[in-house]
């Protein structure tokens, strides 16, 4: 049997299964991304895999809606959604085809040993480890710069997206990228262990959950290779006295359940000030209320199911865990009955810290809101957290925000807007969200040999 299956999370019905990559076929795609590495690909002008970024770009744009499709059937996302995801990813691309050369540039640095600067190399295999939640999108933030930059990446799926996994690594063919330059394997965390462990993989980028991170970062760590970590958060929606209430609602909602609330950067822990408390979740509730759960290929369709079975049963047992210790459900709190991984839109107050579900993230549509009396009081709770992934702050006062988000120990903060993300924006945390920036000029040098060079 494979660990490879794609299942509906809709209707809990197999699609495809897909057969292991043995040790054998692992072996010949670490030789080729190595002799790849080793060549003139790498190695030469960036033209070349500037124009394939270039290409692949076209290419995903004119195929959005078929491969929007397979990530909605695979897991579980909004048809609109998985659009959404599939134009970011070309953007990244086309960001990368157009920028890379220039943020590649030797950068000069004024020094009495000499004429001195830093030149911008690749450093060999990377491997990536990456999960189901945007399953292009991932991809392609660790594809594009790396590419851009001259390292071959040899990708381990999350292993219930095997058909994006697939979709994905045939559209970087299409576009004209030589053999072992992006190579799909699906693989067991022993053969991501003996890879890193391999003298010719240099690094390893992760994106997922703490536990996933901290065994792929203590393997990279003994073989003194470099990581990126993007692993989880817990991340505040913060809304002052002073915001506009209904755009915060507004967003507020979309922000908690957007991909069924399987956001890294979803707004997570909404601290409300006492003032507006009341009127605030009376909104959300009402927005909470007003979702229409259904096939996620329906257009009318806003809320679809978790990305899988397994998923489900852990938040269903995580919301459980939250009432038993005292949380109070204002709405939802349950798995909706019938076929599929749905659950309901819930809120849950009366959250002490003595309660698992404080520290906890809920990687699905369920909002924690905590009450406050004072802005040190918010940025008190804000960090009493063991993530520090993103954020988000509501206020008129442009002033009153800036000093908020300038307090909150996250990677990210947005003012009067929920979490977003770009190609030239640097994307990541600190805490245990992980550590290294992914997208925009810092993302491509996180894997990149900065190498000085100094003339006498
Ligand atoms: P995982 O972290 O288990 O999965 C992410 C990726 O890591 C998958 O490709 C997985 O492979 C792989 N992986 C897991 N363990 C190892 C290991 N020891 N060595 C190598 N690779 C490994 O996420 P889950 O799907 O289990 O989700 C659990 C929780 O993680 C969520 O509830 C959420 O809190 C968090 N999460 C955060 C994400 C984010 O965007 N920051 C994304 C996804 C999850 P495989 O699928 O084969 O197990």
């Amino acid at each position: 049997m494979s660990g490879y299956k794609s299942v509906n999370p809709a209707t809990n019905q197999l699609l495809k299964q897909f057969p292991d990559h043995q040790d054998e076929a692992v072996e010949a795609a670490l030789a080729q991304a190595d002799r790849l590495y080793h060549s003139a690909w790498s190695k030469g002008e960036i033209q070349p895999r500037l124009q394939v970024l270039e290409k692949l770009a076209d290419l995903i744009e004119s195929r959005v809606e078929a491969l929007a499709v397979i990530a909605s059937q695979e897991m579980g996302k909004l048809i609109g959604q998985s659009r959404g995801e599939v134009k970011i990813c070309a953007q990244i691309a086309r960001y990368y085809a157009r920028q890379a050369a220039q943020q590649l540039q030797p950068q000069p640095y004024a020094s009495e040993l000499g004429d001195a600067w830093i030149e911008y190399h690749p450093i060999g295999v990377i491997v990536a480890v990456e999960p189901w939640n945007f399953p292009y999108y991932q991809l392609m933030r660790v594809l594009a710069p790396n590419l851009a930059l001259g390292n071959p990446v040899l990708a381990k799926h999350a292993n219930n997206v095997p058909q994006c996994a697939e979709a994905f690594a045939q559209l970087v063919e299409e576009a004209g990228a030589p053999a072992g330059a992006w190579t799909n394997l699906f693989i067991s965390n022993q053969q991501v262990a003996d890879l890193i462990a391999d003298d010719r993989v240099q690094g390893v980028a992760l994106t997922g959950s703490e536990r996933a991170g901290s065994a792929v970062a203590q393997q990279a760590g003994k073989y003194l290779k470099k990581s990126t970590l993007e692993l989880g958060g817990n991340d505040v929606f913060m809304v002052m006295d002073d915001a506009d209430i209904r755009e915060a609602v507004r967003q507020g909602a979309q922000a908690r359940l957007s991909n069924c609330g399987q956001v890294c950067t979803a707004a997570k822990r909404f601290i409300l000030h006492q003032d507006i408390a009341a009127p605030f979740l009376q909104q959300l509730r009402d927005a909470f209320a007003a979702v229409t759960p259904g096939d996620p290929l329906d257009e009318k369709t806003t809320l679809g199911p978790l990305s899988s079975a397994e998923a489900h049963e852990r938040l269903i047992k995580q919301v459980n865990n939250a009432i038993a210790h005292g949380a109070t459900v204002e709405c939802g709190g349950k798995a909706i009955a019938g076929v599929g991984c749905y659950f309901q839109p819930t809120i849950l107050t009366g959250i002490t810290r003595d309660n698992p579900a404080w520290f906890e993230e809920f990687f699905g549509p369920v909002a924690q809101v905590y009450v406050v009396a004072s802005e040190a009081e918010a940025v008190a709770l804000a960090n009493d957290s063991h993530y520090g992934l993103g954020g988000s702050v509501w206020t008129q006062d442009i002033a009153r925000g800036r000093r908020l988000a300038s307090q909150i120990e996250t990677g990210m903060v947005f003012i009067n807007s929920q979490s977003d993300t770009a190609a030239e924006l640097p994307f990541g945390g600190v805490k245990r969200s992980g550590y290294g920036r992914e997208l925009s000029d810092l993302g491509i040098k996180e894997f990149a040999n900065q190498k000085l060079v100094v003339i006498s």
